[in-house]
């Protein structure tokens, strides 16, 4: 996979061919041939991402929000790609910290 950095550096990993799918299909890398995958985002250009996507507002409390939160947490096989990725206030992010989004939103009811 290649992508840059936030300051304008490149940079190349291998990453396993399921991963490379997962990523492309959750729409944070692009094929660029057989064996490459380009990431489309940069750490600080998936942020604003994110947050402009979701308005700064909070996927759960619906308050202001400018933190991400993976809605399948990374501890649990979840990607940092935008089809994983919301919105959402730093309170609810603390909560919800590794729980996956149902698990959540029944200990807030
Ligand atoms: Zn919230």
């Amino acid at each position: 996979m290649r992508g840059k950095t936030d300051n304008g550096r490149r940079w190349y990993q291998e990453i396993e061919p399921e991963l490379a799918q997962i990523l492309v299909r959750e729409g944070a890398a692009v094929v660029v041939n057989r064996t490459t995958i380009r990431r489309l985002y940069s750490n600080k250009e998936f942020r604003q991402l994110i947050l402009t996507r979701d308005n700064y507002t909070c996927r759960f409390c619906g308050n202001y929000g400018d933190t991400i939160d993976h809605e399948l947490p990374r501890a649990k096989g979840g990607h940092t790609t935008p089809a994983n990725c919301v919105c959402a206030c730093y309170e609810c992010n603390q909560l919800k910290a590794n729980r996956d989004v149902d698990e959540f939103m029944r200990m807030l009811d």
